[in-house]
């Protein structure tokens, strides 16, 4: 069924104050990617024995735990985080997370507009 002129501009309408409800949405998105810090990889607890000939280690009693950092570019190389260093890389991991979530979001909102400006060219009548 064709659809008459008023149908034609509501929809079209509703089409642009959702584009640009989505733009508005990238926008805050990209801002709060903008304050991250990121570390990309991930935070681990690992015991560990020190190599000393008489150590309690040598009979299973492990020292530690002690924080680690994995580096997700890097693989297999661990990098020892003092306390002090402690929550400045558990912000920086989680940072990581939100930017990674962030990306697909700013992704998905993109996909969501090229598929308006579609549904917008089919809406208006080429003759
Ligand atoms: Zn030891």
């Amino acid at each position: 069924m064709k659809k008459n002129v008023e149908e034609i501009l509501r929809d079209v309408k509703r089409l642009l104050d959702e584009s640009n409800e989505i733009v508005d949405q990238i926008g805050t998105l990209k801002s709060e990617r903008a304050q991250l810090q990121p570390l990309c990889g991930s935070l681990r607890r690992r015991l560990i024995r020190c190599g000393k000939q008489n150590c309690r280690c040598r009979r299973g009693q492990l020292h530690g735990p002690y924080n680690y950092f994995v580096s997700s570019k890097c693989r297999g190389k661990w990098q020892y985080i003092s306390n002090e260093e402690l929550e400045r890389v558990e912000q920086g991991v989680a940072d990581w997370k939100k930017q990674r979530k962030i990306d697909a979001d700013i992704q998905a909102f993109s996909a969501r507009l090229k598929e308006i400006r579609q549904e917008i060219a089919t809406l208006i009548p080429a003759d």
